[in-house]
Formats: C-alpha cells, structure tokens, sequence
C-alpha cells in the first residue's frame, strides 16, 4: 500500500529546478531502476498483465503497483483457464486463495516497536470479528507464524512512499507468509497511530489471503493522476467476487493507496470476503 508525498515531489523540484526540471529526474530513476532487471523478465511481468512501471528487485521478488510482491514461483506459474475481462472497479481476487478451510492463520511480528505489534492484533480482531472460515491469531513468542511481519526502511521515491508489501497465496493454497511495514518516519511519523497501522496491515493481510486491488483497473481512483495505471487481470487472475458492485468503491480496504488514516472493511468487502472464506 503506497501514500503520497506530493510535498517531498515539490522540495525535491525547488532543490532541482535550477539544474534539471523534476519530470527527467524522475523519469531517468525509473530508467535506472530497470536497467537491474532483465528484459525477459519485464516481459515476462507485461504479459502477466502488471506494470512494469517502477517496478523493483527485492530480495523475494519484484515488487509491482506499490505494495505487491511477485514471487518466481508467480511468474512461472501457468495461467489457470480463461482470463476475466472486467471493466468497473469492483472487489476482486487472484486464481490463488487459501484452501483447507476452515482454517487458523497465525501472524508474528519480529523486531517491530510495540505500536506494530499491537496493530496486528487490532487487525486480527477485525477479521475475526467476520466470523470467516479463515481465523487470525497471534503465534506462540518466539516462533515463526504463517504470515511474519518485519519491518524495513525506505524514504519516499518518485512522489510515493510504500507504507506496506505483501505477496499472494501460493498455488497449494497457503497465505504469502511476509508483509514488510516501513518503519521510515516518513510514512507514519516518528509517533505511528495505531489504527492507522492497523488499516494497512489489515490490507497487506488482504494480498496474503488473495485480494487484489479495488481499483486495480484503474489506480488513480486511490491514488491520484500520478498514480493512474491498469494492473491488468494477469496470470494471477483477476476474478471479480459476485455481490460487489460495478460502480467505484470509495471505502474498500483494498484501493492501492491509503487515504493517510483509519480504513477498515466496507460493507462490500465484507460480502467479498464472506463470498471466499
Ligand atoms: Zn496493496
């Protein structure tokens, strides 16, 4: 999940302007960005249907639209059967979701500030106060859950900064087992508000579980102009949940960027994810 900085853009033109207009400077990180990564793989991510647009290396993966992991595995992954062309903003999910329903997912948290930590049981509450067939709790101290959330460090970058990433399930039908929460003081302060990080963790927990986007056909609902972009229906399918409307969904939990504050479910997520678990 991605939040503007629209103000960093502008210090960063003021600091830029007498040597180069902010427009090239942005445009030659990107350029430089993909220069790491190969040709057949930025294929490969284009012909599943996702952007390549500020697309980055990490250690698990590429990171695409802001906030999701694509795995090797997601991008070797056969494409299941016929693709969905959608053409609103709806709630929709990827081929892969959990399996072995009903089931209980268990989340750690490791070397995050207690404020983290404490989000991630606000979250937990909020899911199972669903009364879905998947269930959150916390793992025993000092093990591993199938979901761990750790921390990184990563300032703003081209006018966004990531709050959160998080993958999709796998294809034998477990969560993605990692979301990463920026601990930057440019994303949630140095004072982080707890239902803040709660509402994005609660996202991030959405692509583990198998959500894409609200508005992944068009981004700049969340997002802005700058932000505008079609994630496209991909290998990792794009299947809308029936019952969710075909107008714009302006509360969901899962837009592509956060509204800066508190979001939990909307009465549209909630038949979403009654309709899957
Ligand atoms: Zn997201």
């Amino acid at each position: 999940m991605k939040r503007t900085k629209f103000l960093s853009v502008a210090a960063a033109c003021l600091l830029l302007s007498s040597l180069y207009s902010c427009k090239n400077s942005n445009t030659e990180n990107a350029v430089e960005n993909k220069t790491d990564i190969s040709t057949s793989t930025l294929e490969k991510v284009k012909s599943l249907g996702f952007s390549t647009e500020n697309i980055r290396k990490t250690s698990e993966g590429y990171l695409v639209e802001g906030d999701i992991l694509l795995t090797e595995e997601n991008l070797t992954e056969a494409s299941s059967g016929a693709k969905l062309s959608i053409a609103e903003t709806e709630q929709y999910r990827t081929t892969n979701v959990v399996t072995s329903l009903p089931r209980v997912i268990t989340v750690s948290v490791t070397n995050l500030p207690q404020v983290y930590s404490d989000a991630v049981n606000t979250m937990i509450s909020r899911y199972n106060s669903l009364g879905l067939r998947i269930t959150f709790q916390r793992a025993n101290a000092g093990t591993t859950g199938n979901i761990n959330v750790v921390g990184f460090n990563e300032g703003p970058s081209g006018g966004f900064i990531t709050l959160g990433s998080a993958g999709f399930p796998t294809s034998s039908g477990n969560p993605y087992n990692q979301i990463r929460m920026n601990t930057n003081s440019a994303a949630y302060g140095s004072n982080p508000n707890l239902l803040y990080l709660a509402s994005v963790i609660q996202h991030e927990v959405g692509h583990c579980i198998g959500f894409r986007h609200t508005d992944y056909m068009n981004r700049a609902f969340s997002c802005g102009a700058s932000g505008a972009g079609n994630e496209g229906a991909s290998n990792v399918g794009a299947v809308l949940i029936p019952g969710t409307p075909s107008s714009p969904d302006a509360a969901s939990f899962m837009l592509a960027c956060s509204n800066g504050g508190n979001r939990t479910f909307n009465s549209n997520d909630v038949v979403a994810l009654n309709y899957i678990y």
